[in-house]
């Protein structure tokens, strides 16, 4: 075990209180990029889910910005849920020093952005509404010092990156750049060899921690798939349970399906509205509802603790989301178990899913279950939504 302290890491005293009255001892990515962030150092790291990134880019960030001398750092991140998530963070933990953080995304009041983004020091926003401000000159850049890419990986692969580099070219020059993500990919190499000035490249070597959770699969037919799941849902002890489907169309078949057999359950995809995703949120973290049938979507670096539960109804279209939706469970050493049902068209993707994370997911027999009646009728409507 790493025995370095908070304290052993450039920080400033007050910022080590604050942090001290929250954890114990820093993270190992925690531990190996704080340092090269106060030393402005371009830096681009990954580690698992789960293992701390938005406090090992806060902490430093923090210390670095002054207050009352404009917007010093910029962060970016993929999703809606995510800004407020890492928003938190930097306030939480800037509080000993007053800084005003702000909060960027869609789908919310543009005019009520701008007021706060006038006296804000730090900015967490999502790339799209961020351009946004930019063009309405509502957005001041040329103070900023250090920008941030949070889930880097995720942000490229959703075709985010041109819209990054739109907004980069409204800062100054000479900025710090930090990437921080899950995993490292191409995109992210050429965007750090575009833009980045000789940055330190840093991984917390752990794979995920496959000690506390338990990986198990089930082969099925597709029309087992929902009996199946709402056996194991009613069968199994559990807290907070996440089921991912590949598509939104899914989300909606199971999350009814599941309400037809008397279980309480919220859907949550991007064709959710955004106070209604938040809504879900906040239940879903004070253990209110506690199954969410949900899409990608939710996989994306959403911290919720006391999840218990991850079932792949669908297996990951990319299988390196296998990686990020079981990031869900197991958290800070709690224990959690991650279960796929694999039917016959999962079965390629469930194939790369180990070959590419080289994860050990144990096939269990299938135990006695009743057959539910299906109501299919969301899919019928869909397909001819679709076809009109
Ligand atoms: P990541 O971005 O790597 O997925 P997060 O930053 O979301 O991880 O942190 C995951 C969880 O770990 C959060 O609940 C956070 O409060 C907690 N955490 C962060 N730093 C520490 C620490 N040094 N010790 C214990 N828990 C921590
Ligand atoms: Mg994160």
């Amino acid at each position: 075990m790493d025995k370095t302290k908070f304290e052993d890491l450039l920080l400033e005293k007050p910022l080590v209180k604050l942090i001290g009255t929250h954890f114990k001892q820093p993270t190992s990515i925690q531990v190996k990029t704080i340092p090269s962030i106060l030393e402005d150092k371009d830096v681009i790291a990954s580690s698992k889910t789960g293992s701390g990134k938005t406090l090992a880019f806060a902490a430093g960030t923090i210390q670095k910005v002054e207050p009352d001398f404009g917007m010093q750092a910029l962060v970016l991140v993929p999703t809606r849920e995510l800004v407020e998530q890492v928003a938190d963070v930097f306030k939480t933990f800037s509080e000993y020093k007053g800084l005003n953080v702000a909060t960027v995304y869609g789908g919310v009041s543009f005019n009520k952005q701008v007021k706060s983004l006038e006296d804000a020091d730090i900015v967490v926003g999502t790339p799209g509404r961020v351009l946004e401000h930019t063009k309405t000159k509502s957005i001041y850049l040329q103070r900023i010092t250090t920008l941030i890419l949070d889930e880097a990986d995720v942000m490229a692969k959703l075709g985010f990156f041109p819209t990054i580099k739109k907004i980069m070219k409204h800062l100054p020059k000479k900025i710090q750049t930090l990437l921080f993500s899950a995993t490292q990919s191409k995109e992210i190499k050429k965007l750090a060899g575009e833009y980045m000035k000789n940055p330190v490249s840093i991984a917390a070597k752990e794979k995920v921690d496959t000690s506390k959770l338990e990986q198990i699969y089930y082969e099925v037919t597709t029309k087992q798939k929902l009996s199946l799941l709402t056996h194991l849902l009613q069968q199994e002890q559990s807290k907070l349970v996440i089921v991912f489907c590949n598509t939104k169309n899914n989300v909606d078949f199971v999350s009814k399906n599941l309400k037809l057999s008397g279980l309480d359950v919220y859907s949550f995809h991007s064709g959710v509205d955004q106070k209604q995703r938040n809504k879900i949120i906040r239940d879903f973290n004070k253990g209110k509802k506690t199954i969410v049938v949900g899409t990608n979507v939710l996989a994306r670096g959403l911290d919720v603790e006391e999840i218990s539960h991850i079932y792949n109804y669908d297996s990951p279209f990319d299988p390196r989301f296998y990686i990020h939706r079981i990031g869900r469970t197991a958290r800070a050493g709690k224990e959690g178990k991650a279960i796929s049902l694999v039917a016959e068209r999962d079965k390629d993707h469930f194939k790369k899913v180990i070959e590419v994370n080289k994860v050990e997911i144990r096939k269990k027999t299938l135990p006695k279950f009743e057959f539910i009646k299906t109501d299919y009728k969301i899919k019928r409507d869909y397909k001819k939504k679709n076809r009109n």
